[in-house]
């Protein structure tokens, strides 16, 4: 079993961005992200925070707007056309979930698709699917990125998802099709989940459930992708996925922590970078 250690890719591919924003500043560019947090929720403030200090890391500029619980959906939409309107600022990221009086949807569209960083607006999604170059989101394309770098084959692979919301499962289950695998994208109303994990070559796990996965229903040798983050009772930062138990058998497995979460923020980086390559006054 080889472990899939996200945290020293990521650390890598921070080392190359950080060298590209140098070029960059050359050109009379530092690239800018600005983070929007509503509430005070601590998991999201959390998540904010480290994506704050991965840009510190890199030479990325980022401004965090936070805003009250119940800040109005208009004062919301407000700051998002400003910051479209900012030359500044290359990516715009929304911290979710939003409260519930607010349209996520319609604060997703209002984000510039240009700047749309986390690859959450419709038009990237559409752009994802048609296997066309976009804003990819930062999760799902922080596991291709680390399946690749360990030369694991997609082509022709049987992968199974498990979890299908539209900021994880969903793109992700896109994205191994754009590699041909043979995608199948599992739920909550999938009907005896075992009978799908259990054949595949590749399993990716996205639901927010600890020990989810157990070692009986998944295959020997299978490559597996916790994507999930739990915070049980004593502390401990854990996945989906029974890791003592299931890690013998698998050819490949990613830890948590330590393994898709350091991608995700790496891979926001690499989007931020792209967006200020693309910036109007560079042409
Ligand atoms: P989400 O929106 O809650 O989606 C979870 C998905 O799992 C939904 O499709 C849900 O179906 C499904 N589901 C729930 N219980 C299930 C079950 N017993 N069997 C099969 N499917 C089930 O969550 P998310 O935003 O995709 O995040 C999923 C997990 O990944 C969370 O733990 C989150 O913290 C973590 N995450 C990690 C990273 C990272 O960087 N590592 C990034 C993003 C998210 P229904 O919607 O029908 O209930």
């Amino acid at each position: 079993m080889q472990i899939l250690d996200g945290k020293a890719l990521a650390q890598n591919i921070e080392n190359k961005i950080q060298k590209e924003v140098e070029i960059l500043n050359k050109q009379g560019i530092t690239p800018g992200l600005a983070v929007i947090l509503v509430g005070g929720d601590p998991a999201s403030q959390s998540y904010v925070n480290m994506k704050a200090k991965a840009c510190k890391r890199t030479g990325i500029y980022s401004i965090t707007h936070e805003m009250p619980e119940n800040i109005q959906q208009e004062s919301l939409l407000q700051t998002i056309a400003m910051l479209n309107q900012n030359p500044n600022i290359d990516g715009i990221l929304v911290q979710l979930p939003l409260p519930k009086h607010i349209d996520t949807t319609a604060v997703l569209e209002a984000i510039a698709p240009h700047k749309d960083v986390d690859g959450f607006h419709p038009f990237n999604m559409g752009r994802i699917l048609a296997n066309l170059d976009g804003f990819i989101p930062a999760t799902p394309m922080g596991v291709i990125t680390l399946l690749k770098h360990y030369h694991i084959t997609l082509q022709g692979k049987n992968v199974v998802v498990v979890g299908a919301s539209n900021i994880v499962g969903k793109p992700l289950g896109a994205l191994f099709l754009n590699e041909n695998a043979t995608i199948t994208l599992c739920h909550i109303y999938t009907q005896d989940l075992a009978k799908f994990t259990k054949e595949a070559d590749i399993l990716c796990v996205a639901v927010g459930k600890p020990n989810l996965i157990t070692k009986d229903i998944v295959k020997e040798n299978a490559v597996v992708v916790d994507i999930g983050i739990s915070k049980l009772e004593d502390g401990r930062i854990v996945g989906d996925v029974d890791y003592p138990n299931v890690s013998p058998k698998c050819s490949f497995i990613t830890p948590v922590p330590g393994g898709v979460g350091p991608m995700t923020i790496a891979s926001l980086l690499q989007n931020t970078l792209k967006a200020a390559k693309l910036r109007p006054s560079k042409h």
